[in-house]
């Protein structure tokens, strides 16, 4: 490894940002790749959201926006928090993206030293940030059904531990908790007085029942989502919050300082967002995830994803993920290795985000490689 540059600070030290760009620049090299690697939707942003941006940008309103939000924006969350979980007190504001969310979250929560626990395998931001902030990022394995068990979450709890994120559904596995595992896990986060941190960004991609939010369990858990998922406004960075006044309160301090607001234009098209009807791609992608399991289900052992766009196959045996994935790209396709996502090299994250025509030729290259 190449030494550090003297100007440069210990924090980042705490994460690679080689692996999934090791598979982007593959994916660069290969002429009509089969890819199977994109964490966002293969549909575009819908019509209604694009012209109630350009709007915006056309009508000047183009400047600042206050620092949790554009007010009608920030209202119609509000009202649909208060439908949702009429008893509760939680504060609203919009943030850039899920991901300013998380980094806010842990910017206003984190000393160093605290400890952090979250389901392994995880999103790859919760241990960089959890790192960057000086605390010490604790993850608790997932079962061999995918399961998180709220038995291991609490065994993983120490007097150092400052939260709990839960990440249902989940990116990489697609695995959604059950509402008596949410329960239990609100339950362990309420007896030892630690901060529930709930993302959210798949919720509305959850195939086989309702979703179930953290905040149905826990009136003090914060909560993160966006639009970047459901709408596929992964490029617009609108997200937002809710959660304790306090907490919400002491984000808003470092938004104000960091990331100012979430750019005021696509705040706009959140507010369109809003009324836009997703039942059809939500239809679509539910079948997507029924081909991909009749697909490759009885070739890989692969716990049957209940929501997001992802599967979290295991590896065939004796093959590690980067030799899997080589030989994955020698075939034009793209996967990513599962050791991203976890501190096990046992598994590859396949992204069915993609049309059927390219789900079935990845099938058919998956189908080949299951032997080993
Ligand atoms: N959380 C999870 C679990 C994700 O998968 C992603 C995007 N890959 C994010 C947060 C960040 O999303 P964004 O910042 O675009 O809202």
């Amino acid at each position: 490894m190449n030494a550090r540059h003297p100007w440069l600070a210990d924090r980042t030290e705490h994460f690679a940002s080689s692996g999934i760009r090791r598979v982007f620049d593959l994916a660069a090299k290969l002429k009509d790749p089969i890819n199977l690697s994109i964490g966002q939707p293969d549909f575009d942003v819908p019509d209604a959201i694009r012209d109630a941006a350009a709007d915006a940008i056309q009508a000047g309103k183009n400047g600042y926006s206050p620092t949790q939000g554009i007010a009608p924006l920030r209202e119609r969350l509000a009202e649909q928090i208060r439908e949702r979980h009429p008893d509760q007190d939680r504060d609203v504001f919009v943030c850039s993206g899920t991901s300013g969310g998380l980094v806010l979250a842990m910017l206003a929560t984190v000393d160093p030293g605290d400890e952090v626990i979250f389901a392994d395998p995880y999103f790859v931001m919760y241990p960089a940030l959890v790192a960057m902030c000086g605390g010490v990022p604790v993850p608790v394995d997932v079962g061999p059904d995918g399961r998180w068990d709220p038995a291991d979450v609490e065994a993983a709890v120490t007097s150092r531990t400052k939260a709990i994120v839960v990440n249902s559904p989940s990116n990489p596995s697609g695995q959604v908790m059950s509402p008596e595992d949410a329960a239990r896990i609100a339950d362990v986060a309420r007896r030892h007085d630690v901060l529930l941190i709930s993302d959210e960004i798949y919720s509305r991609f959850v195939y086989d029942g309702p979703f179930d939010s953290m905040a149905n369990h826990h009136d003090r858990c914060l909560v993160v989502d966006g639009f970047s998922k459901s709408h596929a406004m992964t490029g617009w960075r609108v997200g937002w919050v809710h959660g304790p006044k306090e907490v919400v309160s002491a984000m808003l301090k470092i938004q104000q300082y960091s990331f100012v607001c979430s750019p005021q234009p696509a705040q706009w098209g959140g507010l369109a967002a809003m009324d836009v009807d997703l039942s059809a791609h939500i239809d679509d992608y539910r079948r997507k995830r029924d081909r991909i399991v009749d697909g490759i289900g009885d070739v890989y052992d692969v716990a049957a994803p209940g929501g997001a766009f992802y599967a979290f196959p295991r590896l065939p045996a004796g093959i590690g993920g980067d030799e899997f994935v080589k030989r994955a790209v020698d075939r034009n396709l793209l996967v990513i290795p599962g050791h991203i996502f976890s501190r096990h090299d046992t598994h590859f994250r396949l992204s069915f985000a993609a049309s059927d025509e390219t789900l079935d030729r990845g099938i058919d290259v998956l189908r080949e490689l299951a032997d080993g």
